[in-house]
């Protein structure tokens, strides 16, 4: 809740006229209570998981075969029961984890220090902070993640995350419970070490849903303008990484890919594309499609 009661008073606490987007701002959240507004993430988190995965499940369950040439395991389309026993499963875990732990970590935000009022930051510093969140998330993300592999780990929490050896949006937040807690560490480390305005900590948990949604698509469009994007594993990097499931010793890391380099766990996968090269170079342009993306086929782990 803003500490302002009328436009004229931000106005003149701030020194000078609100922007269009400050105007709105103060009209949305002037009085509403700043709980109000944190707990906006779960809805954020259920509209994003709801309707981002929607166009892919779509295009796997109508397009016919000639138009799935993007997709990185063609052998494998899932049928509109595992969409929806997927769905209802993770909207479960969410509301239960997500739901519950945003009704009780609102002081460790305040502590923290995230903010409602005004001015607002600058489209600049939004995007210096979400890179940093970005970065933090991806190198706390990837040794969780390699734990979550240890025998242990994967037995008893990841092993959930990799029923689908084939990828889909739907199955991004697909996981054990426990999983969907201990990665809400690393995602809110990067808020907790550089406090951001509550805006912008919507647009984290905006951008990181819909990132986890796009390395789980199963497709790999020509035209995704993630592919811009220096060092972005995308879907093709953490698609391998459920294909070989349980025994995968490689692409931990979740959005950029230096960790796995800089700690060695790109070979595998940088063996087996180079394998399927030169398969591809051996035989010309008669290899299937299958193998031209990478993969070739819907192995269940
Ligand atoms: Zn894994
Ligand atoms: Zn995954």
């Amino acid at each position: 809740m803003l500490s302002y009661s009328t436009a004229a008073d931000a106005e003149a606490a701030l020194g000078r006229a609100m922007t269009w987007a400050e105007a709105a701002w103060f009209r949305y959240s002037a009085a509403m209570p700043d709980y109000c507004l944190y707990c906006h993430n779960v809805a954020i988190l259920l509209v994003v998981y709801t309707l981002a995965p929607l166009p892919l499940a779509l295009l796997e369950l109508r397009a016919s075969s000639s138009l799935l040439h993007s997709k990185l395991q063609p052998s494998v389309r899932h049928a509109a029961a595992v969409f929806l026993r997927c769905y209802m499963d993770t909207a479960r875990v969410l509301l239960l984890t997500v739901g519950i732990l945003q009704l009780v970590s609102y002081p460790a935000v305040k502590a923290v220090g995230i903010r409602t009022g005004l001015p607002l930051p600058s489209a600049g510093e939004t995007a210096a902070q979400l890179v940093v969140y970005l970065l933090v998330e991806d190198y706390l993300g990837y040794w969780i993640h390699r734990l979550l592999h240890t025998r242990w780990g994967y037995d008893n929490i990841h092993r959930v995350h990799h029923e689908f050896s084939a990828p889909m949006g739907y199955a991004a937040p697909y996981a054990h419970w426990a999983e969907v807690l201990i990665l809400g560490v690393p995602a809110f480390a990067g808020p907790a070490i550089v406090p951001c305005h509550m805006t912008t900590f919507w647009l984290w948990f905006l951008l990181r849903h819909l990132e986890a949604i796009d390395i789980h698509s199963g497709f790999n469009f020509p035209l995704n303008p993630t592919k811009y994007i220096p060092l972005y594993g995308g879907a093709q990097h953490h698609d391998y990484h459920h294909f070989v499931g349980r025994q995968s010793h490689s692409n931990f890391s979740s959005v950029f890919t230096f960790c796995d380099y800089l700690y060695g766990t790109h070979k595998g996968y940088r063996y087996h594309k180079a394998s399927l090269s030169k398969l591809k170079e051996m035989a010309g342009n008669n290899v299937e499609k299958a193998q031209d993306n990478g993969f070739n086929g819907g192995k269940q782990d």
